[in-house]
């Protein structure tokens, strides 16, 4: 393999998802050198994931010399200064466990740990929709609603590890729907992948004409058939943007940020739940401030959160 030719450094950056697992060597320049992607290792212990994990690291041995850290991020909380994880459902073997002291005596590097969705929004400040900003609030929409605050250029991880859960704000006590969290009316039952598909298989009774069937029904599908002007699919998005919107106004009314940034995979479906959403900030955030926050897509992609937890291992956010 040939010298990285990069850079001085690179970090080792892994995204621990609950599904997959991704690593990355990260340069100085938030560069992404080399790649890959498993399946992560569902024990009960956490040993499989950390031979995964050196595994990974052995393959890139000859640039070892040049990783200074390993950054890790996970779903969850996390005690970043002790690098431990306090709550992570979909990766219970991990929970408390010492992940620091065994990950760098069997690698040698020093090992950070962060929430995905902090290191999420951490990459766009770095390198993506929020370059140049200081205070940044992200939101990503994907199976869950995840989200990261950024203030005068610090993370802000709160007193207990779990700063930033949008998802889990109130938009509706009213619906009747119960979260995963314990709540009712989270955002995240109607700005998810999930709450997508739920939405649509409530509707289907009402719009007979719609070409969307309970079977197979995906997120993505709902898309395709609001784009060909499909009712039901255009009245959920609707539906998205709406609630989106009254959680924007008050994440806008409480920290007035710069820059929101929104991710994830339902982000493709902007050209349907945008207008919506801008209604519902036009009505309900402060409106000189409303007009003066960007409402940005995300830039980086899934790689977001690989270059945030890079850009966190190189200096303290
Ligand atoms: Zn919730």
């Amino acid at each position: 393999m040939p010298k990285n030719p990069f850079s001085e450094s690179l970090v080792f950056a892994v995204d621990l998802g609950g599904t997959h697992l991704r690593v990355a060597l990260v340069d100085d320049n938030g560069r992404i050198f080399e790649q890959s992607k498993q399946k992560t290792p569902k024990d009960d212990s956490p040993e499989g994931i950390i031979a995964a994990l050196v595994d990974a690291a052995q393959k890139w041995d000859s640039y070892k010399e040049a990783v200074v850290a390993t950054s890790i991020m996970v779903p969850g909380a996390v005690d970043a200064d002790k690098a431990v994880v306090l709550q992570a459902p979909n990766l219970p073997s991990l929970v408390n466990f010492a992940l620091k002291a065994e990950l760098e005596q069997r690698l040698g590097w020093p090992v950070f740990l962060e929430n995905d969705a902090n290191a999420a929004a951490v990459g766009e400040m770095w390198l993506g929709a929020a370059r140049g900003c200081r205070d940044v609030v992200s939101v990503t929409l994907g199976t869950g609603v995840g989200g990261g605050v950024i203030l005068d250029g610090k993370l802000w991880r709160g007193s207990h590890g779990s700063a930033g859960e949008i998802g889990h704000t109130t938009v509706d006590p009213f619906s009747g729907l119960k979260c995963k969290c314990g709540n009712t009316g989270c955002l995240e039952l109607f700005a998810s992948a999930t709450g997508i598909v739920r939405m649509t298989r409530e509707g289907l009774s009402q719009f007979p004409d719609s070409r969307l069937k309970s079977e197979g029904l995906t997120a993505e599908c709902v898309y395709e058939a609001g784009c060909d002007g499909d009712e039901l699919a255009l009245a959920v998005f609707k539906r998205v943007g709406m609630y989106l919107g009254i959680g924007l106004a008050n994440l806008i009314n409480l920290l007035d940020p710069q820059v929101i940034v929104i991710a994830g995979g339902v982000v493709n479906g902007w050209d349907l739940f945008a207008e919506e959403m801008f209604r519902q900030l036009g009505e309900r955030a402060f409106r000189t401030i409303a007009q003066q926050v960007k409402i940005m897509r995300a830039e980086c992609g899934d790689n977001a959160g690989l270059l945030g937890a890079a850009r966190l291992a190189r200096g303290s956010l």
